[in-house]
């Protein structure tokens, strides 16, 4: 790709350590790539946290038909750092600050969408890895990096009292993605919310809809979870089995339901849980459809939706909610040397209950 395709300005550009991978087949390892130099409206990031993901495994795999991967792919999009330069026209950060940046780096900024404070549903969105960058070309590198140079607009504040910054990390994806469906969807007090797999966005999702005063009940394939879920705010476990008695004292009682689900599982048996008119949110992205019966759904006019990350007003107010109730994820801090071994262990729903990776390991 040429660079005259984006820009006839050549742009000043500094090398920065990262981890990629060379094809969906590969380990991640070491690279150094090439990030812009902050201009105008931009702000460069040390980075000190980023979470891991499960999109990041399906990106570094290249698991979605829709949006394949373009190589080498450096992931990441749960980033939390300290600010070490912004650009003239910058005036909401300065050097020292902590900052934050989720799934977003760019958007056209005028469309209905972005009017809106809903960047991520945007037609020209530029997300924060694998999306074509128009500053240098090729595509967007994410967060397994020793910087980042984001556009102010995007990039988030966060409070003062979440000290533990590697638990704030997962906010910026994990957080935003449950928070906003249920503030979407309605979930208060008193409100019957499920939530379907519990995994990194499901015990974010537990956490908030405890803190909206939801009465919270948690589907896990995996035993040894129960007990979590209990102390993570879940009042009630279901562990899924071919023990279908436990599901079937749930149905027609649902307000709301969050699947958070990685892979292909059926949904018919969750819907039916809804109560009239209740909805169930996806935002677990498996590459394969979802069977859905007709009858799950028309007897009680119930509604199956999905949901995309949040926009960048509401992921601020979705921190300001974490600052304000100390709200962080439970995380598993690891080097960046561990990221394969994380990522094995990930995909065997095997974390408590997201890995944060302690970017000073990368130096
Ligand atoms: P994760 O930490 O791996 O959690 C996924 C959970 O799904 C697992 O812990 C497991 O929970 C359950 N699960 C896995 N395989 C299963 C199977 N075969 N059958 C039934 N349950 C299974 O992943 P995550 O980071 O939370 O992400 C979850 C999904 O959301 C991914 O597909 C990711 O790409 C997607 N995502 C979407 C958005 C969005 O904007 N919509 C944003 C971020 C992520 P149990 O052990 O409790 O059963
Ligand atoms: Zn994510």
């Amino acid at each position: 790709m040429t660079t005259t395709q984006f820009s006839s300005k050549s742009r000043s550009q500094y090398k920065a350590k990262a981890y990629a991978a060379a094809s969906a087949k590969s380990t991640l390892a070491p690279i150094t790539i090439s990030r812009r130099d902050p201009e105008e409206n931009d702000v460069q990031i040390e980075i000190l946290y980023c979470g891991i993901c499960h999109s990041d495994i399906h990106t570094v795999r290249s698991e979605w038909s829709a949006m394949p991967t373009v190589y080498p792919c450096v992931p990441g999009h749960e980033i939390v750092g300290r600010v070490t330069k912004v650009g003239p026209a910058v005036t909401k950060f300065k050097p020292g600050d902590i900052a934050a940046v989720g799934c977003l780096v760019d958007s056209d900024g005028d469309c209905e969408e972005c009017q809106d404070g809903l960047e991520q549903y945007c037609p020209h969105m530029t997300l924060t890895y694998n999306s074509p960058d128009v500053h240098l070309g090729g595509v967007t590198y994410g967060g397994y990096s020793d910087s980042i140079v984001v556009k102010e607009h995007f990039v988030l504040r966060v409070p003062s009292n979440l000290k533990n910054l590697a638990g704030a990390a997962p906010l910026l994806c994990a957080g935003i993605t449950t928070y906003s469906p249920m503030r979407h969807w309605g979930v208060t007090k008193g409100k019957k919310v499920g939530v379907v797999g519990l995994g990194g966005l499901g015990h974010m999702a537990i956490k908030f809809a405890h803190a909206f005063g939801a009465h919270v009940v948690v589907f896990t394939t995996s035993p040894n979870k129960k007990e979590d879920a209990l102390c993570l705010g879940a009042d009630e476990v279901v562990v899924i089995s071919r023990n279908t008695n436990e599901m079937s004292k749930h149905v027609n009682s649902f307000d709301f339901i969050l699947d958070a689900v990685s892979a292909e599982h059926d949904i018919n048996s969750y819907l039916q849980l809804l109560r009239r008119d209740g909805n169930m949110t996806l935002v677990g992205a498996p590459d394969k459809p979802h069977a859905v019966a007709a009858f799950s759904l028309i007897f009680k006019r119930r509604s199956l939706s999905g949901s995309l990350i949040g926009g960048i007003a509401e992921t601020q107010e979705m921190l300001d909610f974490c600052g304000k109730n100390n709200i962080t994820a439970d995380v598993e801090v690891i080097p960046i040397q561990k990221v394969n071994e994380a990522y094995e262990r990930l995909s065997r729903a095997d974390v408590k209950y997201r890995f944060s990776i302690d970017m000073a390991s990368l130096k």
